[in-house]
């Protein structure tokens, strides 16, 4: 079965057929860092480091180039900066540090290359130079503008007619627009605002020559994959694609395939900073594993909203303790079979990455691997294989079952939990019951279940109730 993507432009799943399958690129669209993101924010992170993974699955490590993005030059950054007296960078620096920090805990693996606005500030200027001068673009007022009316397909990727688009224009239209439609790739700074030499007077570039840029210098254009939320589609991906093709590229390969995930919402409104509604994924790392709030972000299938809810949550661990408790009771077995993951375990994520259907068979594995451990049957070993191999590629399963259970102690705790379930096992093997007895009602007074197995006793921290 091959690869189906839903293409945003096509209106369908289509089969994913890379120019060069040696080189296969994606880009995303990722934060603009002047705060902490919320949980919203970080599902198209997690939605397409899946995809990454699956991509290196089915081409090669090496062959996947994944550009994310980081707006690194912006009104909101500006504001921070100025408030708190510091450069820019001292605000972007921290904020980026931050996100990086956040979207590996959440199980994301690094892009391949992580481009910023402001070190791509010569090729934004070369693109904008050349629009200008193949007349997609026009310099008015210390602005530049790109020309709507030069590109005939504009509005198809988001199906929105040109004419709607200006029905739909609420705020009044700059004096220096020839049409309401055309949209800023350069304009002045405001004093005190960073500042960049152009062509067309001192000043910054607009968000969306950014990112044509950004691909064009990272990837090289056109690319195989772009994805973001499906609130970029208008205006920001409608508009980098007018500049792409305007540069000299064939219609329809500026990105061949166009992703967007859907909203994360709170009840039943998007998640927004706007709205406040945020749950910031750096406050929820301090209270849930990583690896638990990205099985709950991957719940839903990634075009589709998800409700974001405490019972997701619980779900979410209980799926994971579930998982992890079979894998510790075939610690013992050793993961074996072809090596290769098979085909049909694969299936669910080539189409369209449907994620809850592969989190359901991760959980078929676990139970049919459960039962062959209890049989101890041969089939054991490939069936750890192939649910450690699907979990991989959904970046799922990465830890050992110790230390997941254990994950809630601290050092101290974990050390005192140990000893006494040293001293109980001590008391078992001199068959001193009573000893063995009280031992476990001290462990379970802290929340301490202990699992006998044949390797010898385990434990875990007990959900709170
Ligand atoms: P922003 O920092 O707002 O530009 O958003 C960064 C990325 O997160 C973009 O791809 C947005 O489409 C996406 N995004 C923002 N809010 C949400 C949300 N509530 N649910 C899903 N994706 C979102
Ligand atoms: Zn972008």
């Amino acid at each position: 079965m091959p690869l189906q993507l839903y293409d945003t432009m096509a209106r369908a799943k289509r089969d994913f057929v890379p120019a060069d399958p040696k080189r296969v690129t994606m880009y995303v669209c990722g934060p603009t860092v002047y705060n902490y993101s919320h949980i919203g924010n970080f599902r198209p992170v997690v939605v397409f480091d899946v995809l990454f993974r699956l991509l290196r699955q089915l081409y090669g490590e090496a062959a996947v180039c994944y550009a994310a993005n980081v707006t690194d030059v912006d009104d909101k950054i500006n504001a921070k900066a100025a408030e708190e007296g510091v450069p820019i960078s001292v605000i972007t620096d921290r904020y980026l540090a931050a996100y990086n920090g956040d979207a590996a805990a959440l199980g994301a693996l690094m892009p391949t290359a992580q481009p910023r606005a402001t070190e791509t500030m010569d090729a934004i200027i070369d693109m904008i130079g050349r629009l200008v001068e193949n007349g997609s673009a026009y310099a008015a007022e210390g602005h530049v503008l790109f020309n709507t009316q030069a590109f005939s397909d504009y509005g198809k990727l988001s199906g929105r007619p040109l004419d709607e688009m200006i029905a739909g224009a609420r705020v009044e239209v700059a004096p220096y627009k020839q049409h309401p439609a055309d949209f800023v790739l350069w304009k002045p700074s405001k004093p005190g605002e960073p500042v960049w030499e152009s062509p067309w007077g001192p000043g910054r570039p607009g968000w969306h020559i950014e990112c044509s840029a950004m691909i064009e210098q990272e990837l090289g254009l056109p690319i195989d994959i772009h994805g973001g939320g499906i609130d970029l589609v208008f205006p920001h991906h409608e508009n980098e694609l007018a500049q792409g093709i305007c540069d000299g590229h064939q219609h329809g390969s500026y990105a061949n395939y166009w992703l967007h995930n859907g909203f994360l919402n709170m009840g039943d409104e998007k998640m927004s900073k706007s709205l406040g509604n945020v749950a910031l994924a750096h406050d929820l790392l301090k209270i849930q594993p990583g690896e638990v709030i990205r099985w709950a972000l991957l719940g839903a299938h990634y075009r589709q909203p998800l409700s974001w809810t405490d019972e997701a949550l619980t779900q979410a661990r209980n799926s994971l303790d579930h998982l992890y408790g079979v894998l510790g009771r075939a610690r013992h077995i050793e993961a074996g079979g072809s090596g290769a993951l098979a085909e049909e375990q694969l299936e669910p994520l080539m189409d369209d990455l449907n994620t809850p259907a592969a989190m359901a068979l991760l959980k078929k594995l676990a139970t049919d691997l459960d039962a062959a451990v209890r049989k101890d049957s041969g089939q054991a070993a490939p069936l750890k294989q192939d649910l450690l191999a699907l979990a991989g590629v959904m970046g799922f399963l990465g830890q050992d079952p110790q230390t997941w259970f254990q994950g809630g102690a601290d050092e101290n705790l974990k050390a005192r939990i140990d000893g006494l379930v040293h001293a109980r096992d001590a008391a078992r093997v001199a068959k001193d019951w009573p000893e063995a007895d009280r031992l476990r009602a001290e462990l379970t007074a802290l929340n301490v279940e202990v699992m006998d197995g044949p390797a010898g006793a385990t434990w875990r921290i007990k959900e709170q109730a």
